[in-house]
C-alpha cells in the first residue's frame, strides 16, 4: 500500500556480511532464473517467504521472483515458461517437477486498483518498481527482496528488524490490508504459529474483529489456505491459534461448533491434536501429507456428531454415508473440498467400519487397497486417543506382519 507521498524511499540494505544465509540453501532454478533475466538486461530477486525462511536458516520451501521485466518480457527471457493468471499474471518457469514463479514488481492498494464496496480488491494489475511491489505485499517479513550475486537484502519496510525480534507486523493499516485481502488474516495465524512471532495488540485485535470477512473469500481459495495452514509442520500450533483467534469457524464450521459444546466428547478433540501432531513429525521427517487424511481428521466430530463413535461394525455404511454426505456439504458451503479428495475422506470414514470387521474372509483385499493405510493410521490414532476398539489397532499392526497363508489361518481360526 503506497502512502500518498511516498516518493523514493531509500531502503535499508543488509550486507552479506551482516547475514549468514547459506547460500547453498538457495534453489538451483531459481538461481537460472534470475541469471536469465538478468542476461536480458532486467533487475531480478528473490522475494517474500523464501528470502524469509533463508534468514531464519530454513531450507525454503518455495522461490519467488520478482523482476521489473513485465510478463511478455519475462516470457521471452526465459525457456519452458508460459504466463499464467487471472487476477494478475504471472510466469511459470518449469525444470522437471518444479515451478518458480516469477511477478512483475507491482503497486497495490491504489486508486486504480478495482475495489469491493467492502474495501475488497478485485483487480489489481499495475505495474510499478520495487519500491511499489514491497509495499504492497502483506507483512513486513516478506517484502525483503535478496540479490543473489551481491547477497544483499533489500528491505523498504523494516522486515529485517521485524524478523530479527520475532514480530509480525502489517505493511500499512492491518485494518485496511485485511479488508483488502481477508485472506491475510489466515496468513497472518499461520505465520505467527510457525514461526512463533509476537504481533502488536492492534493487529490481534483486527483478526478477531475482521474475521468474519473470510466469508467473503471464494470457498476454493479458503481451501488451498487451509492446506497450507496445515502442511507447515505446525499443525498443532496452528489449530490453536485458529481456536484461540475465533477463526476456525469460518474455515471448518463443524469443527469450530464441536469444541465449543459442552457435551463434547474430550476423546474427539485429543484425537484431532494427536492426530496434527503426528502429521507436524511427518513434515518434520519429510514424508508425504494428503489432503484427505487431514480433512478425514478435522471433520470427524461432524461425523461423530451426527452418527456418533464407530464402535462396533454393526453400523450400517448407508448410515455412515449419509452422515458422511452431510458433513462434507455443510464444509463445502465455507471452504470447499475437490471431489477427489471427498471421495478419499469418505473411504477412510467406510473403513473404520470394515476395520471393525476382523473375521471378515476379505482381510487381504482390505489390506492392499490403496486406502488401507491412511485408514488404518487413523484407526490407531482414534486408540490412541481413548476410544475403545477392543484391541482392533493392534489386531491390525500384527496381521500385516503376517504372510497371507497366516492370515487366512488366523482369521478361519476366529
Ligand atoms: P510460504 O512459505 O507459504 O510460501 P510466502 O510468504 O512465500 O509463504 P506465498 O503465498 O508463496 O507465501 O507468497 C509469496 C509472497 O507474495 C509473500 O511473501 C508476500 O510477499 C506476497 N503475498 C502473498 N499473498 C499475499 C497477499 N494475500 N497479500 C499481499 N501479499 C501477498
Ligand atoms: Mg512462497
Amino acid at each position: 500500500m503506497v502512502h500518498k507521498n511516498q516518493k523514493n524511499i531509500s531502503p535499508e540494505i543488509y550486507l552479506k556480511s551482516q547475514h549468514n544465509i547459506d547460500q547453498n540453501l538457495i534453489n538451483k532454478n531459481a538461481k537460472d532464473v534470475i541469471n536469465y533475466l538478468k542476461r536480458s538486461g532486467y533487475k531480478a530477486y528473490i522475494v517474500g517467504g523464501g528470502v524469509r525462511d533463508l534468514l531464519l536458516g530454513k531450507k525454503p520451501k518455495d522461490f519467488d521472483i520478482a523482476t521489473n521485466a513485465t510478463p511478455e518480457q519475462i516470457k521471452k527471457a526465459l525457456p519452458r515458461s508460459r504466463i499464467i493468471g487471472r487476477r494478475f499474471k504471472l510466469v511459470h518457469y518449469r525444470k522437471g517437477r518444479e515451478i518458480i514463479e516469477v511477478a512483475t514488481f507491482r503497486t497495490g492498494g491504489n486508486k486504480k486498483a478495482a475495489k469491493s464496496s467492502k474495501g475488497l480488491v478485485l483487480r489489481d494489475n499495475t505495474y510499478g518498481n520495487i519500491q511499489d511491489d514491497a509495499f504492497r505485499r502483506d507483512f513486513k517479513i516478506n517484502a525483503l527482496y535478496l540479490d543473489i550475486h551481491s547477497m544483499e537484502i533489500i528491505d523498504y519496510t523494516g522486515g529485517y528488524k521485524d524478523l530479527e525480534n520475532r514480530r509480525l507486523s502489517c505493511i500499512g493499516d492491518s485494518k485496511v490490508r485485511f479488508r483488502e485481502d481477508p485472506v491475510r488474516i489466515i496468513r497472518a495465524i499461520r505465520f505467527m504459529s510457525a514461526m512463533e512471532l509476537d504481533c502488536k495488540d492492534s493487529l490481534k485485535a483486527d483478526i478477531y474483529g475482521l474475521a468474519n470477512l473470510l466469508e467473503e473469500v471464494p470457498t476454493a481459495r479458503r481451501y488451498e489456505e487451509v492446506l497450507k495452514l496445515f502442511f507447515t509442520g505446525s499443525a498443532s500450533k496452528t489449530f490453536d491459534k485458529l481456536v484461540e483467534y475465533k477463526v476456525l469457524k469460518y474455515l471448518l464450521p463443524a469443527t469450530s461448533r464441536y469444541l465449543e459444546e459442552e457435551k463434547s466428547d474430550e476423546k474427539i478433540i485429543h484425537f484431532i491434536k494427536l492426530a496434527l501432531k503426528n502429521s507436524d513429525s511427518r513434515v518434520a521427517k519429510d514424508l508425504p501429507l494428503t489432503p484427505a487424511f487431514l480433512f478425514s481428521v478435522l471433520l470427524w466430530p461432524s461425523v461423530v456428531k451426527r452418527i456418533g463413535e464407530i464402535q462396533s461394525s454393526k453400523i450400517k455404511i448407508p448410515l455412515l454415508r449419509k452422515a458422511a454426505d452431510k458433513a462434507i456439504r455443510e464444509q463445502n458451503s465455507h471452504c470447499f473440498i475437490p471431489n477427489r479428495v471427498e471421495s478419499m475422506i469418505k473411504d477412510i470414514w467406510e473403513f473404520q467400519i470394515k476395520l471393525l470387521k476382523v473375521k471378515s474372509p476379505k482381510i487381504t483385499s482390505l489390506i492392499s487397497h490403496k486406502r488401507f493405510r491412511a485408514s488404518y493410521d487413523f484407526l490407531i490414532l482414534r486408540e490412541q486417543s481413548g476410544v475403545n476398539l477392543n484391541g482392533c489397532g493392534k489386531w491390525w499392526t500384527d496381521i500385516q506382519n503376517q504372510s497371507e497363508h497366516r492370515r487366512e489361518d488366523l482369521t478361519n481360526r476366529q
